[in-house]
């Protein structure tokens, strides 16, 4: 299938032929065709899957259609980060258009807060947003909802995740009963199938999930105790010198700075995205790392679904991530559409277990590779790991529950959903970017 059977609007093809998008994938074969005929659609896919594009296409093909008006389409995202990406896509596809959108994130002056004001008071056609802005605006009265025709909400695990369920509930109540409902969601965990029961009428499924890594990444695994971390990270970027993109990820914001500092003081160039930056540092960190001005770009969970960066050469899990499904995220940062990346996991005692339920979610048996010479001995990995004292468990558990991993070939990479049914291995076709 080619992108140009759907059907979609002249200036949406010429926006997809100049990106050089032929080829749709999976989750858009399935949700742009649903989401054209105005159903409501609830779709279990990954960042990777092209997800983005499948609920952006049909949206911007029916404004520019004339099925359009002011305030039309409310796109709601749980990161500043991910909104931006959104966004970004948006402007490539609705380029040939003239669509007007705007992204409306938290942090920023009063300025900004009047610029946003304005796209609402004026009405742009689509509203990229994070919950908890979006709803300070709608607070204030000034924006007339009553012509929303259509509702997105993306990543709608991750935004219940980070608590913002009421914020969404109210944002919906401030918006008219009849309007399209689309939500995409990495996992289908109760809470969103009850939101998704509340909020939508009739939802088409599609099931994209994938909990595989792009066939590109090549998966390594050091065992090592927390002391052990740093100089082996010196150990291991000696040889990496023509490295141009290394993002490290951290569980805990506290580790930020000190990787960072650490890493600085080995005279690597490190910086890292942490809670007290303010959005303008953020965006200039981020910035300077997209523009590979900065090699290594240090922090958490929250960026690894807001980078939309193709060229990362290698991720390093600092720590194991307590839910599987970010290890997917994180790793899902390198070997981005089509290209070749490496992602190195530090396992400590604690952690040895959580990897264990990685491994069993992924469905591959990660290679375990030596400290490098003068190492003392690391964790052991077949001890099963040290489930009492894993700090980050108690946290985790309120987080999300894992879904049942029963019956998953080992090794095979295609690993069954809890349903039974196989999980979809995609490899992403991208041309590279034309801009
Ligand atoms: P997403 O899952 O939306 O985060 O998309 C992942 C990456 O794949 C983004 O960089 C997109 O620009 C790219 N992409 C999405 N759909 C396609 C496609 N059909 N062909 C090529 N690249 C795509």
């Amino acid at each position: 299938m080619k992108f140009t059977d759907f059907g979609l609007h002249p200036t949406v093809n010429e926006a997809l032929e100049a990106m050089g998008f032929e080829d749709p994938t999976p989750v858009q074969e399935q949700a742009i065709p649903e989401i054209l005929k105005k159903n409501d659609v609830i779709a279990c896919a990954q960042t990777g899957t092209g997800k983005t594009a499948a609920f952006l296409l049909p949206i911007i093909h029916q404004i520019a259609s004339g099925q359009g008006g002011n305030l039309n389409t409310i796109i709601i995202a749980p990161t500043r980060e991910l909104a931006q990406q959104i966004d970004q896509q948006l402007e490539g596809f609705a380029y040939f258009s003239g669509i007007s959108s705007i992204a409306i994130y938290g942090g920023g002056t009063g300025t900004v807060f009047d610029q946003e004001k304005t796209a609402l008071t004026e009405g742009a056609d689509i509203i990229v947003a994070t919950p908890g802005r979006l709803l300070s605006h709608l607070n204030l009265g000034y924006a007339k909802l009553g012509n929303v025709k259509h509702l997105i909400l993306d990543e709608a695990d991750r935004m219940m995740d980070m608590g913002f369920n009421d914020d969404i509930k109210k944002i919906i109540e401030y918006l008219p009963k009849q309007k399209q409902t689309i939500m995409f969601s990495a996992t289908m965990p109760p809470k969103i199938r009850s939101l998704a029961k509340e909020s939508m009428v009739n939802p088409v499924e599609i099931n994209i999930a994938i909990s595989k890594m792009a066939e590109g990444v090549v998966q390594e695994a050091f065992l090592a105790h927390d002391d052990q971390k740093i100089p082996l990270l010196e150990a291991l970027l000696k040889d990496k010198k023509d490295l141009r993109s290394i993002v490290i990820f951290t569980s805990r914001k506290v580790n930020v700075n000190d990787i960072k500092r650490n890493l600085r003081k080995l005279g690597l160039d490190a910086d890292g995205i942490q809670s007290d930056l303010n959005q303008a540092e953020r965006e200039e960190v981020l910035r300077r790392f997209k523009n590979q001005k900065l090699k290594i770009l240090v922090g958490t969970d929250i960026i690894s679904r807001g980078i939309d960066i193709d060229s990362i050469d290698l991720v390093i899990n600092y720590d194991v991530p307590g839910d599987a499904e970010d290890y997917v995220h994180r790793v899902g940062r390198t070997a981005r559409a089509q290209s070749t990346g490496t992602a190195w996991t530090f396992i400590n005692q604690r952690d040895v277990y959580n990897f264990q339920k990685i491994e069993s979610l992924i469905g591959t048996e990660v290679d375990k590779r030596p400290l490098p010479t003068g190492f003392s001995d690391g964790p052991n990995y077949n001890s099963g790991g040290d489930h009492s004292s894993r700090p980050n468990n108690t946290n985790k558990s309120k987080k999300r529950k894992k879904k049942p991993t029963g019956g998953k070939p080992k090794k095979d990479g295609n690993a069954a959903t809890p349903s039974g049914e196989k999980k979809i291995a995609y490899p992403m076709k991208k041309k590279p970017p034309t801009e």
